[in-house]
């Protein structure tokens, strides 16, 4: 039994896409063993051949509230792969509302399917239907391969669905501002004050996020290094902020005081732990840990790490506010909440000696126990 246990966990937490064997292996091990595996409540999959929508929900838990998470499309090469990336990702979704605390609970679902695909009306208020048949468990919203647009084709037929046009707007400049907060709270742990003056701040990607992070930083008065694959947007960087502008893959290796992921996922691993010359790792990219044990060696070196997922939910608390119905100032100041986050992680990854990814994992389970012990008295 522990192995069946152990194979369904390494696929889950895995930062890597499992083989065709692996995840093989694991259903062969039993599909409820998988998604009993992180105590998932109800998974979901409907197919309708006429529209040529196949989606997949996943509800990891909804003790905190209705489970909230974007809508992916990817053209995975087998249903049992988009399974196992909805399990995870919904459970991910869990961690971050109950880090941020939000009355949310986690939650995502996945069609499987080409993102370019023209059918989308189609394809869409299918996925809204069946959206709707979970009867406000599950809130949905855009995520990677689908848009605004395609959210007003949900909306057609379900009202659980956040992140529309002309709703709460672009999560960006919310997401930025969680982040600028989350690195003052790195800064006065590692520095002793908020203070960014002075400071260098490498940013990596100065698209919508990182573009606001920059602005902070220049208001703040850090000196800017930043990288981009597209060079228009450095060009505005560097008019507006006064950046220095570095070539894509030296962004790593610059001597500054923090980095800022604001790009891709999976930037801290084994080549780049090799060069990276930073007090803290600070910014808005997606599961920055290439593997768990790249947060290990970043606690081993010192180097303080602001949980992604934590100092980056400026963009959950910002759909958030259409379910609770909050203004702009009110999700502003939610986001710079994420300050209070990141201090709550840090004093506990230093009372328990241990990484700070771990300590923010611990902050969220607490926090859903509670609610559990508090719904039972
Ligand atoms: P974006 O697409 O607007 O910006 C990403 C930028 O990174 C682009 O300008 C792109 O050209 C650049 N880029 C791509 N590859 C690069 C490379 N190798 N080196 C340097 N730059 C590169 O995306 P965004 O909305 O700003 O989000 C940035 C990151 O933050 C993503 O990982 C996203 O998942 C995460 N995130 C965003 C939000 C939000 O509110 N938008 C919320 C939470 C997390």
């Amino acid at each position: 039994m522990k192995a069946q246990v152990k194979s369904s966990e390494s696929l889950l937490h895995g930062g890597s896409t499992p083989t065709r064997a692996e995840i093989t292996k694991s259903l062969n091990d039993g599909l409820f063993e998988l998604i009993g595996e992180h105590r998932h409540e109800q998974v979901s999959l409907w197919h309708e051949p006429e529209t040529g929508y196949r989606g997949v929900v996943a509800i990891h838990n909804t003790t905190l509230g209705p489970a909230l998470g974007g809508t992916r499309m990817w053209p995975y090469e087998n249903d049992l792969e988009a399974l196992i990336d909805v399990l995870r990702l919904s459970r991910g979704m869990t961690y971050k509302a109950a880090v941020a605390g939000l009355n949310l609970g986690g939650g995502k679902s996945v069609i499987v399917g080409d993102p370019n695909s023209k059918n989308r009306e189609a394809i869409f208020r299918a996925h809204g239907r069946h959206v709707d048949s979970m009867c406000g468990r599950y809130i949905t919203a855009e995520d990677v391969g689908t848009s605004p647009s395609d959210m007003e084709f949900v909306s057609r037929e379900t009202k659980y669905v956040v992140g529309l046009a002309g709703r709460s707007g672009d999560p960006s400049p919310v997401t930025a501002l969680g982040v600028y907060r989350g690195m003052q709270a790195c800064a006065r742990e590692v520095w002793g004050s908020d203070s960014l003056s002075g400071k260098t701040v490498t940013v990596q990607g100065v698209g919508h996020v990182g573009y606001h992070v920059c602005k902070h930083m220049h208001e703040e008065g850090a000196r800017l290094v930043v990288s981009d694959i597209d060079d228009a947007k450095v060009k505005t960087v560097v008019q507006e902020f006064g950046a220095t502008a570095v070539p894509a893959d030296d962004i790593y290796a610059v001597d500054a005081d923090i980095f800022a992921p604001c790009a891709l996922g999976a930037v801290i691993n084994d080549d780049t732990l090799k060069v990276l010359k930073v007090d803290i790792v600070a910014g808005a990219a997606n599961n920055q840990l290439e593997e768990e044990r790249h947060g290990d060696v970043l606690h081993e070196k010192g180097v303080l790490y602001a949980p992604d997922y934590a100092i980056n939910a400026g963009g959950l608390i910002n759909v958030n506010a259409e379910v609770e119905g909050w203004d702009l100032e009110r999700s502003h100041k939610k986001a710079a909440e994420i300050y209070d986050t990141i201090l709550k992680v840090i004093q506990i990854a230093k009372d328990k000696s241990i990484p700070t990814y771990r300590a923010a994992d611990l902050l969220a389970e607490d926090r859903i126990a509670e609610a559990v012990t508090r719904k039972k008295t």
